[in-house]
């Protein structure tokens, strides 16, 4: 496990740095204006990703020593509409419909910063692996003990025989790591899933598409300042749960 581990971090370092160095060789060796940009431009996109790889990680490792997640009541409402607005975006350039209704107001007790986290992971990686003409979404629904987050793509689906490994650290179904990404995202998520109580369900088929629910249990105030280091702050009273329109 660990020796995976590292060799999947050391080819993720290797790739961009051997990138770095070949691109800085071309680079004194050119005295076109145009040409330096690029190269520049490229070693920095390389940089930006070293950089990523190494913060994820310290997230994942912050996450797994255990943050003081601040649960509070957050509209649940407010944090999807949050994403869309930052996927939307992402989506349109690469010609992926992105079909999403803002939700009714709903408050939960959960860590707005970090949920919202969460669900960002889960739909870029939707837009990620969708190819353009494709459909994303993003509902919330409501059931009587859950409360249950959906990002649903049409792309290219996950094969059953990997889909518990790519919760993993640093897995990838692209074993030859061609596609942009760290591999990190799902295990964030998962992670900050769990710190709330719930799960993260997948039902996917290659060539289909594929359906990430986060599942977060409807607990009470009271159980949930015993088990979860709850602080309700300041925010005004509210009856968990409740649907405010
Ligand atoms: P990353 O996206 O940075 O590679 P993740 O941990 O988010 O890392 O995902 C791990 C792997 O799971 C991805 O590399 C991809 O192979 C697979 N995966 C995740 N989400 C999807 C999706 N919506 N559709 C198809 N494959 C996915």
């Amino acid at each position: 496990m660990l020796g995976t581990f590292i060799s999947h971090i050391s080819h993720d370092f290797r790739t961009p740095l051997t990138l770095i160095n070949t691109n800085t060789y071309l680079l004194r060796k050119t005295n076109d204006e145009a040409r330096k940009r690029e190269l520049a431009r490229k070693i920095e996109q390389q940089v930006d990703y070293v950089n990523r790889v190494v913060n994820e990680m310290l997230e994942v490792v912050t996450l797994e020593e255990q943050v003081d997640f601040n649960l509070t009541p957050i509209d649940i409402a407010e944090i999807l509409n949050n994403v869309s607005l930052f996927v939307a975006g992402l989506a349109d350039d690469k010609d992926i419909e992105f079909l999403f209704d803002e939700p009714t107001h709903f408050y939960h007790y959960a860590d707005a910063r970090w949920l919202e986290r969460a669900v960002r992971e889960l739909l870029l990686n939707a837009v990620q692996f969708t190819n353009p003409g494709g459909q994303i979404s993003l509902t919330l629904s409501l059931a009587e003990h859950e409360l249950v987050i959906r990002i649903q793509d049409t792309g290219i689906g996950i094969p059953p025989a990997e889909q518990e490994k790519i919760f993993q650290h640093l897995y990838r179904v692209d074993s030859a790591r061609t596609m942009p990404g760290v591999g990190l995202g799902l295990t964030l998520a998962k992670l900050i899933v769990e710190a709330h109580s719930g799960t993260i369900r997948l039902e996917s088929a290659p060539n289909v598409g594929s359906t990430f629910d986060i599942v977060l249990p409807r607990i009470s105030p009271a159980s949930s300042v015993e088990t979860e280091r709850v602080h309700p702050g300041d925010t005004a009273p509210l009856r968990l749960d409740d649907d405010i329109d």
